[in-house]
């Protein structure tokens, strides 16, 4: 892994009005250590019966391209270009107005003018204008066109792989241009090759053989949960079972495996066992399907389809009625924006009901999932719930719109309506960074890898200075979140940019606050610290 530079020196030298000495054309991209992420290993490829180009990392000078891999990702194109109509809109309605330019995290982050969106969907256009068009073939460069080379496709690995699919720039192109399609259809276009990266593919290959990205067994979960339910019972003085596999249950519950067994996933699983327990739910957890996420999407539309797919078909090995989803990001958008274009409504399974307000969730008809956030929210509008907010006052916490939950589903008030039930201390960062113009974490989209951290704390800069904001104005202390990815990696970005903020998901201080019947008087919330007046007493 290369050093990183101090935060002090990370931006030093970043100028977003400065104008490249070359045309874009001709500066080729630079593989920095920190910059980009490792190439996949030719066995999980094989394993997944995908094509891969063996052993090789992005930085080699000649890539081990197949003789015919001009032809197969010229056919990809023309394949995507007659399938997805809104690839080929996007390629030709941009009219270079520039309002997404300044809108890209990594852009802001980086400097590099190929981040901004209308250069990034650019990368690809200019090929296809080259490649295609008689007119792009006779005016070349004058037309915006170039052709196909393999430094071409050395560039769309490098940006393509600098853009977290957050879908920012979607919000303010006046044409509704989303280049986070334009990424999914080029890290799809990149795969007929068999090129991708090693974090990504991996959490693929084991959710796919084994249920859950980092190969959990269902051994394992079950001694994970059952170390998690001794921390509660220590805690709270209840001894809470979870069910595991239980045929017939009500509801099944996914989550993001992380939440299995990643700090602080787990304390937002503890919460969400706290949660269940309350209101007496008839659930069951699966150690086949104990995975929320989705890491398919980031790669190949036809690996997520096949991960997306399995859970569904354990829904009806259990026969449970519906699936609860937990606090995850992308399992939502796949399961809410892909779901019904891949499989149409899945009719074995009830439209969801709550069982303890009776709220039938309609605009899950069709996928049978309601998000965690929608159903909590409900039973507190329904009075279902009892809190003892101060339970949670030690923390001043804001809350960050994870893009997916947020620009991907529009789930802007419930997490909210949740926080200011349970704890006593909300602020809301600056309004241009939250709800639908909400910035990224900066390593979303699979970009959670070690090897590529300068450009996460790149990218991660514009979401840790508004939150720096609210830390210095009002003393924020806690950012609470409802993506696994999120708290997976924003713990760092925040070491990084912010120390002293910590990162919870809304369910963790939802079981922080529950008064539960038959418990001991709490000291500590659920990672142990004391609570406010309770100093004394731990
Ligand atoms: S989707 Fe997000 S990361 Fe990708 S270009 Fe748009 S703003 Fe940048
Ligand atoms: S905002 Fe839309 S139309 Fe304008 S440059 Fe960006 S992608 Fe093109």
């Amino acid at each position: 892994m290369s050093k990183l530079p101090k935060p002090d020196e990370l931006l030093k030298d970043l100028d977003l009005h400065k104008t490249p000495e070359k045309h874009w054309m001709d500066i080729a991209p630079e593989f920095k250590p920190g910059k980009f992420c490792y190439a996949v290993e030719p066995q999980v490829m094989e394993d997944l019966g995908r094509p891969h180009l063996g052993k090789w990392q992005p930085y080699d000078e000649k890539w081990p391209l197949p003789d015919d891999w001009k032809e197969r990702i010229l056919k990809g194109i023309r394949d995507r270009m007659e399938r997805f109509r809104s690839f080929k809109l996007f390629m030709d309605i941009c009219v270079r107005c520039g309002a997404c330019a300044d809108k890209c995290h990594y852009f802001l982050g980086s400097g590099d003018p190929k981040n901004m969106p209308v250069l990034r969907a650019e990368l690809i256009r200019s090929i296809i204008k080259g490649e295609f068009s008689f007119f792009g073939k006779l005016f070349g460069r004058m037309a915006g066109a170039r052709p196909l080379t393999e430094e071409v496709l050395k560039e769309w690995f490098y940006y393509f792989y600098q853009c977290t699919e957050c879908r920012r720039c979607s919000v303010f192109c006046p044409y509704g241009i989303d280049t986070a399609e334009v990424t999914i259809i080029m890290r799809d276009l990149l795969h007929e090759l068999g090129i991708a990266t090693d974090w990504a593919m991996k959490p693929v290959r084991f959710s796919h053989f084994i249920g859950n990205h980092i190969g959990l067994q269902p051994h394992t979960i079950k001694e994970n949960i059952e170390f998690l339910l001794g921390d509660i019972a220590e805690i709270t003085g209840l001894n809470i079972e979870v069910p595991i596999n239980k045929k017939g249950a009500e509801i099944l519950f996914v989550t993001p495996s992380a939440d299995f067994f990643a700090d602080p996933g787990i304390y937002t699983f503890m919460g969400y066992v706290l949660l269940f327990h309350h209101i007496g739910l008839d659930y069951t957890i699966s150690t086949y399907a104990s995975e929320g996420g989705n890491f398919g999407f980031f790669n190949a539309v036809e690996l997520a389809k096949k991960l997306h797919a399995k859970i569904y078909e354990e829904a009806r090995r259990l026969k449970v009625k519906w699936i609860l989803g937990g606090e995850c990001g992308h399992m939502w958008r796949v399961w809410h924006q892909y779901h019904n274009t891949w499989f149409g409504p899945f009719n074995y399974m009830d439209i969801p009901r709550s069982p303890i307000t009776g709220t039938v969730f309609e605009h899950a008809k069709d996928n049978k999932i309601v998000h965690i956030c929608e159903f909590t929210a409900d039973l507190i509008a329904h009075g279902k719930l009892k809190f003892d907010p101060s339970r949670n006052d030690h923390v001043i916490v804001t809350f960050h719109d994870s893009c997916n939950t947020s620009r991907g589903m529009g789930i802007f008030e419930e997490p909210r309506f949740i926080l200011k039930n349970v704890c006593n201390n909300f602020v809301e960062m600056p309004e241009n960074t939250i709800r639908e113009k909400t910035f990224c974490c900066g390593s979303g989209s699979g970009l959670n890898a070690d090897e590529y951290m300068e450009m996460r704390m790149r990218g991660g800069f514009p979401r840790a200075n508004a939150v720096q904001y609210v830390n210095q104005k009002y003393g924020v202390n806690t950012m609470a979140c409802i993506c696994a990815i999120d708290r997976a990696v924003l713990p760092t970005l925040m070491k990084y940019w912010v120390p002293g903020v910590e990162i919870a998901g809304v369910h963790e201080l939802v079981g922080n606050a529950l008064i539960m019947e038959g418990e001991k008087e709490r000291t500590t919330d659920l990672r142990y610290r004391p609570l406010k007046g309770m100093e004394e007493e731990v």
